[in-house]
């Protein structure tokens, strides 16, 4: 089926028309914008949001008694309702704002780390994770004398599930795995290893980093334990990310830094600390930032997360089958489960120079080792392209990139 044959689909299309920075040409071809893995574009919404709150209501949140800050406390606290929602967690105290997914793990890695992991325990993650999964945990095995565990992939790009649930036992403490491969578009099973890790009394952090903009979270549903990821990833602003966290697990976690807002009383005799999810958010936060991702939110909840599963499902289909046709071309991810990444290498060209190339004509791919380089080290290579989606994405950027590439590699081989 054609997009045009189907109504959703077309439906979705029309956003486009909503993020400004698509309807401009890049060295003198229309832009197509196929680097969503690495940041998404921001709706007119988003910006405007941003804006409106520098230009009307701009003060600290928390403290003032004056008008202003109690408007820029209303719609940060807003925000944090919003994104309660969007995830289904059970309480706003659940949700953390932090920089983006990497603070969010390495406060999780420090704080519940740190007090619960120790000498002899085992921490798994997965070979497919992104660097910022992996080296927090590396660094508190530093500290803790705890080892590090590793799920093996097939070389499809799927987790070893036989070999997951050998290696968790008695001493793993905790699973942190990645709902959506980044390297590789694999989308984990992590409803399933969740299970199988309660089983054993194992939390779970899941790194939502890739999986948050293309289908939909339900943290209660998941019971997962502990859920991060992006603003910048969901259309949202730069600097901004979330923490869940079920609230007895955050109530019985130490501070991760200490401040202004996470204290209740302070005096050199002894301080108390700010009750959830204040205790997590020291210092003035990233008040335009939390206020641009509750307008993300609303946006995305508006198109609806299923709508958005189903085109992106779609369009990397045919984005897919169309790369197959490239002679030399091979697919690095042929997961059977897989979102929105289509990450590849073609014979006798250098994925950097496929990057150059298709920027040239105003194709914007990442090219490089993805903060993934366990991946790379898997497959045996250095780098790979890669073309990532968002559902602003239409057939005539697949069609532009297609050509793009057909192009570049008549120069490069
Ligand atoms: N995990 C994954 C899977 C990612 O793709 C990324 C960003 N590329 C991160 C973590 C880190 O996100 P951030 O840089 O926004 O903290």
């Amino acid at each position: 089926m054609t997009l045009a044959a189907n109504k959703t689909l077309v439906n979705i299309t029309r956003f486009r028309q909503d993020f400004p920075i698509l309807q401009q040409e890049v060295n003198g071809k229309p832009l197509a914008y196929l680097d969503n893995g690495a940041t998404t574009q921001k709706p007119q919404i988003v910006i405007d949001t941003v804006r409106d709150y520098y230009e009307r209501d701009n003060a600290n949140v928390h403290r003032g008694v004056h008008t202003l800050s109690a408007r820029a406390t209303d719609a940060y606290e807003a925000a944090r309702h919003k994104i309660k929602d969007f995830i289904n967690a059970n309480s706003e105290k659940e949700i953390i704002f932090t920089g983006g997914t990497t603070e969010a793990i390495n406060l999780v890695a420090s704080s519940y780390g740190q007090s619960r992991i120790g000498q002899g325990d085992e921490i798994l993650i997965s070979t497919m994770e992104h660097h910022s999964n992996i080296v927090p945990w590396q660094m508190l095995c530093q500290r803790t004398g705890a080892t590090l565990k590793v799920i093996p992939m097939n070389k499809h790009g799927e987790l070893l599930f036989d070999e997951f649930k050998q290696l968790i036992n008695a001493r793993t403490k905790l699973l942190a795995i990645v709902h959506v491969s980044n390297a590789l578009g694999t989308i984990n099973p992590i409803e399933a290893m969740i299970t199988i890790a309660h089983q054993h009394d194992v939390p779970v952090l899941v790194d939502g980093a890739q999986a948050i903009a293309h289908t939909s979270v339900d943290v209660q549903a998941l019971d997962v334990d502990f859920y991060a990821f992006s603003g910048h990833k969901m259309f949202g602003p730069t600097g901004i990310g979330v923490l869940y966290g079920k609230q007895e697990l955050l109530e019985a976690m130490p501070p991760y830094q200490g401040g202004g807002d996470m204290i209740s009383v302070v005096s050199f005799s002894g301080t108390t600390y700010n009750e959830l999810p204040y205790k997590f958010e020291a210092g003035t936060p990233n008040i335009a930032g939390v206020i641009g991702l509750g307008a993300a939110v609303d946006y995305l909840t508006n198109i609806g997360l299923d709508n958005i599963a189903a085109y992106e499902h779609h369009l990397l289909d045919t984005l897919t089958d169309k790369a197959q046709d490239i002679e030399g071309l091979r697919i690095i991810g042929q997961a059977e489960n897989k979102t929105s990444i289509l990450s590849f290498l073609v014979d006798g060209a250098h994925a950097a120079d496929i990057g150059e190339l298709l920027d040239q004509q105003g194709v914007a791919i990442r090219a490089g080792h993805h903060c993934a380089m366990p991946v790379m080290e898997f497959f045996h290579i250095n780098a790979s392209a890669r073309a990532s989606l968002a559902f602003y994405n239409n057939e005539e950027d697949i069609t532009q990139f297609i050509a793009a590439l057909n192009s570049s590699l008549t120069l490069l081989r």
